[in-house]
């Protein structure tokens, strides 16, 4: 029986590549070969040389289609076979066998904005604002909550395909939610988040709204989104793994720069200190402090071990890189 297989990748475009995807027929039960398109049309490739590869790296049940369909998650390859300059999972695969005895899980809280086609956030009246935050987070009532059909099939579609989908929240401005994945192994969150992303855009077009991974979609007084990134090692997991998220903490303090520049084009505009976060500017890790860099969960203090919640990552951010950067820079 003929089956279809939706092969989903990452363009080159600048600084915050998107998800493009395109249908290949398959005998089922086939392992889904490489494939390849015009990187010409996606910034992957110059005209007279367009050709890019696609290996598939992951695969997972089709929600939306049903039935024996599949989605298949792919890595990008130039022609000469290097890895495309916005493939930053094959680098993230080296990190992850490197470090794999320390066996390093994710949970990535990913907020994104339910946008009209007109460019304004879902529950934002045409060309004016809604009431000020407040009401809107974790909300219920037609007067705070917008959207939520959209973020409930998402749900569907991310459990019918099998993908660590950890829960969901509406945010603090309105139009915007929160998705959780994890807690997952190094390539495992990003390839399940990568998919998620895809599949919440697809049932987004269903409705006419677009979805963006921007991390200050309305300037002023409406909180930005994030990326909040969940992460422990076995170390920190285990009795006495209090002192090893401190010290990873210290160690994290000590690299800011090169996170900061992978933690998501736009960066400057949503860490400004206000609105539950700390200034790109600063590092500071806490306690139960939601406005830190790095908070450690009260319960994570009190167990005396657990995981540390990296707040600085935006909503568009790579999970690859940032994932990568959390093992290297506190592992090493
Ligand atoms: P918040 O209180 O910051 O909104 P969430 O409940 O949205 O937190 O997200 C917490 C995330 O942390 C979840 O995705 C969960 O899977 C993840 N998580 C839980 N325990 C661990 C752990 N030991 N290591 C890494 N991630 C974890
Ligand atoms: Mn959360
Ligand atoms: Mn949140
Ligand atoms: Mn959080």
């Amino acid at each position: 029986m003929a089956i279809k297989a939706e092969y989903i990748w990452l363009d080159g475009v600048q600084p915050t590549p998107d998800l493009r995807s395109k249908t290949k027929i398959l005998a089922e039960g086939d392992t889904p070969p490489d494939w390849g398109f015009d990187g010409s049309s996606t910034e992957q490739a110059e005209g007279h040389s367009s050709d890019c590869v696609l290996k598939p790296v992951f695969t997972c049940p089709d929600p939306l289609r049903g039935g024996g369909d599949i989605l298949v998650l792919c890595e990008v390859y130039n022609a000469d076979g290097t890895a495309s300059k916005s493939n930053n999972r094959a680098a993230a695969v080296a990190t992850a066998e490197k470090y794999a005895d320390q066996e390093p899980l994710f949970g990535i809280e990913q907020e994104y904005t339910m946008m009209t086609l007109e460019g304004y956030p879902a529950g934002f009246p045409d060309g004016g604002y809604p009431a000020p935050q407040g009401p809107y987070y974790c909300g219920a009532g037609a007067d705070r909550i917008f959207g939520r059909e959209i973020a409930e099939e998402h749900i569907e579609a991310c459990l019918d395909a099998d993908l660590m989908l950890a829960g969901i929240n509406a945010e603090v401005m309105p139009g915007q939610w929160e998705f959780q994945i994890g807690p997952a192994g190094l390539l495992e969150v990003g390839d399940h988040l990568q998919v998620a992303r895809y599949l919440l855009h697809r049932i987004a077009e269903k409705y006419g709204v677009v979805i963006t991974l921007e991390p200050k979609p309305m300037k002023g007084d409406w909180n930005g989104a994030g990326c909040h990134t969940n992460y422990s090692t076995k170390a920190m997991r285990e009795d006495g793994g209090y002192d090893v998220i401190i010290e990873a903490c210290e160690k994290l303090g000590k690299n800011v720069e090169e996170h900061i520049a992978a933690y998501g084009a736009g960066l400057e505009d949503r860490l400004t200190g206000l609105h539950e976060t700390a200034s790109y500017k600063d590092f500071k890790y806490g306690v139960s402090d939601r406005g830190a860099s790095i908070r450690i969960p009260l319960q994570c203090k009190e167990n005396g071990k657990g995981y540390l919640e990296d707040r600085r990552p935006c909503s568009n951010i790579d999970p690859y890189t940032v994932a990568r950067l959390l093992v290297e820079t506190t592992c090493g």
